[in-house]
């Protein structure tokens, strides 16, 4: 078995010697990043950093409660974990209140609805079809059984947030509580138009920033947290962090929020994964994370425009942030047969429902693209070019998979993911 890397876990060693089986599964993952082009925009590359708070016997630890008001004895370490992440966290974001205990963006967003609505109460959330995510409403998620989300989407014509339908629906159905934020929204959303809608009807404003934290830590796009009441967000999208959730609130808002987190929606926090967050929030604190944040950006932007260049459509024209939409039916391909062509030629990305998307959501007419990953890799704009012009070879050229897989391997040997280390 390869000798330990500390992409595999500090201690990967006594597994191999223990549990090769496992092993290999740890192996052949990061056999598998390394061998391909990650393009799916909510996954990135933890640094090794990051890896080994991980892999700590942090998680061991039982620590029911908040730094200093625990239910459980021996905290006093694992307490400076949740400080240092506290801190760094409210430091970064500029925010009055932080909780880094959700489990995940989901639970995050579980609590952000606990802390500020009543079951049954309305709120005003992005349509999934329209790039919301499950917990803006979705009827198969707690979200639209519990709740009364009533649903805005994008205009047909410009494909971008139409805030006078939002505006009018708020003053239609007055909505205690109004979300913004999106899986598969490529461009910038305007938080001070939200706020106002929010002001005029007496709602609260959540964001939900799982997908663009990382661009707002690093500068790349505009803060939600001057405008939001909540923000949620993820901690391993673009951020690089552990998997993982987090809150930032006002002052007002504190203590129904960490309460809404623990005891009301989750138990003991994952310490390990509290103190790996903590390393991620010190690693976007850095002057590297702003210029990474804005090459995120200025290479998915390449990308959109290469696709255009390449015949495909870019949903609202192109992109501000970390991900483009793209729309496949001017190919006659399927987002469900793109995506599986991509995969065939080394491309791991996501078939994505486009607004007023015809096909079914196993099928779709698009894919979403994301580049927080080839980022990570150090990939720029010219290598931009070169892998918008691979994903319309594989999707265009299926037969031809063969040489793909050649241009992929040039791409991955120059920029390895996880380099190796002696
Ligand atoms: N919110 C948005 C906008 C998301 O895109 C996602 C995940 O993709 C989530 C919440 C949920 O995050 P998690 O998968 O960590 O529960």
């Amino acid at each position: 078995m390869t000798p330990a890397e500390p992409f595999y876990g500090p201690d990967f060693t006594q597994l191999a010697g223990q549990d090769p089986e496992v092993a290999q599964v740890l192996l052949d993952e990061v056999a598998r990043v390394r061998g391909g082009l990650q393009l799916i925009a909510s996954e990135n590359f933890a640094s090794p950093a990051v890896l080994a708070a991980l892999g700590s016997t942090l998680t061991n630890k039982y620590a029911e409660g908040y730094p200093g008001r625990r239910y459980y004895g021996g905290c006093e370490v694992v307490d400076r974990a949740e400080r240092i992440a506290l801190d760094r966290a409210r430091k970064l974001f500029g925010a009055d209140h932080a909780n880094v205990q959700p489990h995940s963006g989901a639970s995050a967003n579980l609590a952000a609805y606990a802390a500020l609505l009543q079951p049954g109460d309305t709120a005003l959330a992005m349509d999934l079809q329209h790039g919301g995510h499950l917990t803006h409403g979705s009827k198969v998620n707690f979200s639209g059984r519990w709740f009364h989300v009533v649903p805005y989407g994008v205009r047909r014509d410009s494909e971008l947030i139409d805030y006078d339908e939002v505006r009018d629906l708020a003053l239609r159905h007055q909505p205690k509580m109004i979300i913004c934020g999106a899986t598969s929204y490529p461009r910038l959303i305007d938080h001070a138009a939200f706020r106002g809608i929010a002001d005029e009807v007496g709602a609260w404003l959540l964001v939900d920033a799982a997908h663009t934290i990382g661009l707002m830590a690093g500068g790349a796009i505009p803060s939600a947290v001057p405008y939001a009441d909540v923000v949620t967000f993820t901690t391993h999208k673009g951020l690089r962090g552990p998997r993982g959730g987090g809150v930032l609130c006002t002052e007002e808002l504190a203590s129904l929020i960490d309460r809404a987190v623990f005891p009301f929606t989750q138990g003991g926090p994952l310490m390990h994964a509290v103190a790996a967050k903590a390393v991620a929030f010190g690693e976007a604190m850095r002057p590297e994370f702003a210029a990474y944040a804005a090459a995120v950006a200025a290479n998915a932007a390449t990308l959109a425009e290469g696709l255009t260049a390449e015949g495909m459509r870019p949903v609202s024209g192109g992109t501000d942030t970390h991900l483009a939409l793209i729309d496949l039916r001017g190919l006659g391909v399927s987002g469900a047969d793109a995506e599986r062509r991509c995969a065939a030629a080394g491309v791991t990305l996501n078939r994505n429902v486009i607004p007023y998307d015809p096909e079914p959501p196993t099928v779709t007419s698009g894919i979403r693209v994301g580049t927080p990953c080839v980022t990570t890799q150090g990939m720029g704009v010219p290598e931009m070019r070169e892998v918008a012009s691979i994903v319309v070879q594989a999707i265009a050229h299926p037969g031809a998979v063969a040489s793909v897989i050649e241009r992929v391997k040039g791409l991955t040997a120059t920029h390895p993911a996880y380099p190796r280390v002696d």
